[in-house]
C-alpha cells in the first residue's frame, strides 16, 4: 500500500503540534537514502520488517508454489532480489506524485518509504481540482504501468525459457503492483483513489469542501467495508483477513483525519501570516550572556515557550526555549551567550507579513520548540507565529468567526 502526504492529511495543526515534540523521536529511525527531483527520500527502518516479511513470503510461499523442487538458496536469492525490487517500485509510485505535485506547484519537504509503503509530506493542496486529480492519479498510473510491464517481461521470459524462478518473480512482481494500483484508487479519502474523487466532485460542483466531504463520507464506507470483509474472512480461517481488517480500520480513522485537514486548510485559507503572529512579550539579544535573560525572564515570565532571539539590528537570528535556559545550568549561565544557548532560525522561518498561512502550517513547529515562524519587515523583528497561535485561529473558524 502506497499513499502520498496528501492521502494521510491529518489535521495540519495536530501535525505542526506533534512536530514539535513526535519528530525528533520518529525522524531518528529514518535512513536519508537519496532525491527525487531535490526533494529528500529516507528510508524508515520498519521498512527492514517489511523486506524480511517479503522475502519469506516468496520464498517460503509464492516461489515453492509456483516453482516446485527449486534450489533453497535460489528461492531465496530470488526472493530477496523481488522484494528489494517491490521497494523501488514503491518509491517510483511515490515519486510520481512528487513530480506531478512539484508541476502543480506543491513543494514536497520529503518521501519517506516505510512498512505499508510510502508518504509524502507537502505542503499545503494543489489549487485546482485537476491538479489534486493528478497529483493522486500519478501514483496509481504508475503501479499499473510497472504492473503490466512486469506481466509483459514475464511473458517474455516464459517465451524464452528464462529460469522459472525468475519468471514467477516477475509474474508476482506484476500482479502485486496491479494490486496495489488497484487497492489505492479505491475511491475514498485517504486513499489515491479518494482526491480523485474529492477533484472530480469539486470541479462538477465547483466546491472544494464539497469534494473533500464526498471524499472522505466514502471513505469511511471503504473503511468500515474492508474490516468487516477482513474480520469475515478472518472468522473463516483466512490470516490476510486480519490484515485487510487492519487495513480497513487505518483508512477509517484516516477518512476522519482527513475531514479534520478539511476543517484547518479552510481555516487558514486566504490567511497571512499577520493574522496569526502576535508582537513577542520578550526578545532576547543573540550577544547578551544567559544570565541577563534568565532574570529577564524572572522579572517578566512571558506566555510564550519559545522567545525569539535578534542581533544587533534587530534583525532575527534564533530562538531560545526556557528548557534550552535549564538544561545550561546555573554554572554556565553567565559564560554562555543568548545565540549558543538557543539555536538558529532557519531562512525558511523569517517570512514577510503576507506569506499565506498554509505555507506555515505545513512547516511545522521548528524542532524542540513551538515556535513556527517569525516575521520579519526590512530584516526587523515584528511578530512571531507559534503552535499555539495557528490553533487558535482553527479554533475561532470552528465557531463560525
Ligand atoms: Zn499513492
Amino acid at each position: 500500500m502506497a499513499r502520498g502526504r496528501s492521502d494521510l492529511a491529518e489535521p495540519a495543526v495536530s501535525r505542526v503540534a506533534d512536530r514539535a515534540t513526535v519528530e525528533p523521536a520518529t525522524r531518528r529511525g529514518a535512513l536519508p537514502v537519496g532525491r527525487v527531483a531535490g526533494v529528500p527520500v529516507e528510508l524508515h527502518w520498519s521498512l527492514l520488517g517489511a523486506v524480511a516479511l517479503l522475502t519469506w513470503l516468496l520464498a517460503a510461499q509464492v516461489l515453492p508454489a509456483e516453482v516446485p523442487g527449486a534450489a533453497p538458496v535460489w528461492r531465496w536469492t530470488v526472493a530477496t532480489a523481488a522484494a528489494l525490487v517491490f521497494v523501488a517500485t514503491i518509491a517510483l509510485h511515490e515519486s510520481a506524485h512528487v513530480l506531478v505535485a512539484r508541476h502543480v506547484g506543491v513543494r514536497v519537504r520529503r518521501v519517506t518509504l516505510w512498512v505499508v509503503g510510502g508518504v509524502s509530506e507537502m505542503t499545503g493542496e494543489p489549487r485546482s481540482p485537476g491538479g489534486l486529480a493528478a497529483v493522486a492519479a500519478a501514483g496509481p498510473v504508475t503501479s499499473a504501468a510497472l504492473g503490466l510491464g512486469f506481466l509483459g517481461l514475464a511473458q517474455l521470459g516464459r517465451g524464452a525459457a528464462w529460469p522459472a524462478l525468475v519468471v514467477a518473480a516477475l509474474a508476482w512482481l506484476g500482479g502485486t503492483n496491479l494490486l496495489i494500483a488497484a487497492f489505492n484508487l479505491l475511491p475514498g479519502a485517504p486513499l489515491d483513489g479518494g482526491r480523485v474523487l474529492h477533484g472530480l466532485v469539486w470541479r462538477l460542483t465547483g466546491d472544494r469542501e464539497r469534494g473533500r466531504a464526498a471524499a472522505v463520507a466514502v471513505g469511511r464506507l471503504v473503511g468500515f467495508a474492508l474490516t468487516g470483509f477482513g474480520v469475515l474472512l478472518f472468522l473463516l480461517g483466512s490470516w490476510t483477513g486480519l490484515w485487510l481488517a487492519a487495513v480497513g480500520w487505518f483508512v477509517g480513522l484516516s477518512a476522519a483525519a482527513e475531514r479534520n485537514g478539511g476543517r484547518v486548510v479552510a481555516a487558514l485559507e486566504g490567511r497571512t501570516a499577520a493574522d496569526a503572529a502576535h508582537a513577542p512579550e520578550l526578545v532576547a539579544q543573540a550577544g547578551s550572556s544567559a544570565e541577563t535573560l534568565v532574570a529577564a525572564l524572572r522579572a517578566r515570565p512571558p506566555r510564550a515557550a519559545s522567545i525569539p532571539v535578534v542581533g544587533v539590528d534587530g534583525d532575527p537570528v534564533g530562538v531560545v526555549t526556557v528548557g534550552d535556559l535549564v538544561r545550561l545550568g546555573p554554572a554556565d549561565r553567565a559564560t554562555t551567550r543568548v545565540r549558543e544557548a538557543g539555536r538558529p532560525l532557519p531562512a525558511e522561518r523569517i517570512v514577510a507579513a503576507d506569506v499565506p498561512l498554509e505555507r506555515l502550517a505545513a512547516l511545522g513547529a521548528l524542532p524542540g520548540t513551538d515556535l513556527v515562524a517569525v516575521v520579519a519587515d526590512h530584516g526587523r523583528l515584528t511578530g512571531t507565529v507559534t503552535v499555539p497561535d495557528l490553533a487558535r485561529l482553527v479554533e475561532l473558524h470552528r465557531l463560525g468567526t
